[in-house]
């Protein structure tokens, strides 16, 4: 083939994904969640999904791809077609993954294009209704005598309940036998059911069972307390020093999706960040919606940077690893 013939073609090749980029959406866009249905990822990105579709004129349907603390689900976007019609909504796990996975499939800061941060939200140490503790105090002193009976629930290595279980089990120096799942909707279901004793979970995912009086609360791992659960404490009001964890959210694209689908979906996300029903279900669920500033690829990659060197050494000494 001549020169001119190959020349050509590229040039086409290259026109038919510009022309691609300028009409996209033209199909539904997949959101892929890394966790099971109806947990707390879940919960932001069905939000999220259906106030973006109105902005895109496009359906963006949620696939859940649990397994591994989130990582299945990120490795699977990661090799997924860079075209915009596979995206990835995912959480602090991305960020605490390297630390704690030997052999990880995917690399955060290379193998994405960042979309732009979409809410911080609040964890809840939550147990069993049945516990037999009634505030954090009693707890503590429960635990001390009977730790080796009781079982941690979470949602696997890498899951943002996973990190709380770890810093809860090292601020307290106690360790629990710990029962993993591929999301905490199926945790929660093992705790309404009695069959774990406690949880550290989002409040996108707990605020309707700690109203309703299904499960029992200690505490919440923001520095304030959280608006829609006023009286839940802080971790660090209950004695816990600089306990804090606050599990931001972002949406990804595979490396390579062109620039102009990723201002399309910037522009897409943070108008629907703005929508009243996003907003409303959000702040119901204690969650933080993240203004312009943040919700962009810039301040999303440096957040996501600053977050790996931040919790890099501290996975290390809690000495977790997984394969
Ligand atoms: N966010 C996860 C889920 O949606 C749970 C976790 O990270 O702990 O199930």
């Amino acid at each position: 083939m001549s020169l001119y013939k190959i020349l050509g073609g590229f040039a086409l090749a290259v026109a038919a994904a510009t022309a691609a980029a300028q009409q996209y959406p033209t199909k539904p866009i997949t959101v892929v969640v890394p966790f099971t249905a109806g947990g707390p990822t879940d919960t932001v990105t069905r939000s999220l999904a259906a106030a973006m579709g109105k902005q895109l004129g496009q359906s963006v349907v949620v696939e859940n791809v649990g397994g591994a603390g989130g990582t299945v689900g990120a490795a699977r976007v990661k090799n997924a077609a860079p075209d915009g019609y596979t995206l990835l909504l995912h959480h602090i796990g991305m960020s605490t993954a390297p630390a704690l996975y030997r052999k990880l499939q995917f690399n955060p800061l290379t193998d994405f294009e960042t979309v732009g941060l979409v809410v911080d939200v609040p964890m809840t140490l939550i147990a069993r209704s049945d516990f037999p503790a009634a505030n954090f105090n009693e707890f503590l002193k429960y635990a001390k005598d009977n730790k080796a009976k009781m079982n941690l629930a979470n949602a696997g290595i890498g899951s943002a309940s996973h990190l709380c279980g770890l810093l809860f089990m090292s601020s307290v120096q106690t360790d629990f036998t710990t029962v993993p799942f591929k999301g905490t909707s199926d945790a929660m279901n093992a705790l309404l059911g009695k069959q774990v004793d406690f949880l550290c979970d989002q409040t996108t995912n707990t605020t309707g069972q700690i109203q309703a009086g299904a499960v029992k609360v200690y505490g919440v791992t923001s520095a304030k307390r959280v608006a829609s659960l006023p009286n839940v404490p802080t971790l660090q009001e209950d004695g816990l020093k600089g306990f804090e964890v606050g599990v931001w959210h972002g949406v990804y694209a595979p490396k390579g999706t062109p620039k102009a689908v990723i201002d399309k979906l910037v522009a897409a996300m943070q108008a629907a960040m703005k929508d009243p029903d996003f907003a409303k279900r959000m702040a119901d669920l204690g969650a933080t919606v993240y203004g312009p500033d943040k919700a962009n690829p810039a301040a999303h990659s440096a957040h996501l940077k600053a977050e790996i060197d931040k919790w890099a050494p501290i996975i290390k000494a809690a000495g977790q690893y997984a394969d």
